[in-house]
């Protein structure tokens, strides 16, 4: 899961502040947040989206502690050996979001390479813990790629979340250079895997732009999406999280992102999400919706 913090933007990156109900609101939930001792990607990745997600009780959550065995060059999640699991980080997320009384619970995590099933477990008894508190809250899952492991996977989709999300993040002839230990073609597999194993879970994937790729490219990446049969897409602006990250090469126009959302639903993604503010989990309910509607 990426984490990005904005740099030097254009007018339409600029962020309308709330006021009245909205951030009254906002304040209670993040005094949930800190009695939890959990991490949301809303709050650490400071999501432009973060008053409006809450509002709508949206909310991501960040499992498996906050370092990821991976160094993507766009990211700010810190990097290195993680620490060891903590086995009740399921139970404190179902609290959480009780608490928070979310309609739609987003749970990602950092890529843990340095466990057998990549952390698979832990997704799947969150996807329970939340499920038994909030029976109705539809529980999304953004996961790592499991380094290809089918068993990690699974184990996740028995859980039953309404949505798989996997990120395929750039264009093909970006990723390596973007996203040195992830492979394009291992995250296509993953998608056409879950489809293959539980069709009716609708699987989401996710494009950040302006790191270097052709128009043509991002067309090319929507089309092998859809060949694996991916409903849901969102497409946002990559924004660099600092210096030392990797640099911005284009801020595309809102118009652009506009003529994106209508080139993926020509392709027929049941829901796109296009826009410069645009993070994977933003409009999460209502993409999930869409997407049970085709
Ligand atoms: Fe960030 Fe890459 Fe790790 Fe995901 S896998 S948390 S994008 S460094
Ligand atoms: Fe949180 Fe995602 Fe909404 Fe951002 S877009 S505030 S990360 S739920």
């Amino acid at each position: 899961m990426a984490i990005q913090t904005p740099q030097r933007k254009p007018d339409w990156l600029k962020i309308k502040l709330p006021s009245g109900n909205e951030l009254q609101e906002f304040k209670e939930l993040k005094k949930t947040m800190r009695t939890k001792t959990l991490h949301t990607v809303c709050e650490e990745a400071k999501c432009p989206n973060i008053h409006e997600c809450w509002a709508n009780r949206t909310a991501t959550f960040m499992i498996l502690g906050d370092i990821c065995t991976r160094a993507c060059r766009f990211c700010a999640v810190n990097s290195g050996l993680p620490n060891e699991l903590d086995l009740k980080e399921p139970e404190r997320v179902g609290e959480a979001a009780e608490e928070m009384g979310l309609k739609h619970c987003v749970i990602t995590s950092v890529a843990r390479d340095d466990l057998a099933d990549g952390g698979a477990m832990i997704f799947a008894e969150t996807i329970k813990a939340v499920k038994k508190r909030l029976p109705f809250c539809d529980v999304e899952v953004l996961i790592p790629d499991f380094m290809g492991n089918e068993e990690a996977l699974y184990k996740v989709l028995d859980a039953k979340p309404e949505v798989l999300n996997h990120n395929i993040e750039t264009v093909e002839r970006c990723s390596d250079r973007v996203r040195s230990k992830a492979k394009y073609k291992r995250s296509l597999e993953l998608l056409q895997r879950s489809k293959s194993y539980k069709s009716k879970i609708p699987t989401k994937s996710s494009i950040m732009i302006g790191v270097g790729e052709e128009w043509n490219e991002i067309l090319q990446t929507m089309d092998d999406l859809r060949e694996v049969d991916c409903n849901i897409l969102t497409i946002g602006q990559y924004l660099q999280p600092s210096k030392k990250h990797l640099s911005v090469e284009k801020f595309y126009t809102p118009e652009e992102f506009a003529l994106l959302k209508e080139e993926g639903m020509k392709r027929g993604f049941s829901h796109v999400e296009a826009g410069p503010l645009v993070r994977s989990s933003y409009h999460a309910r209502e993409q999930k919706e869409a997407a049970n509607e085709t």
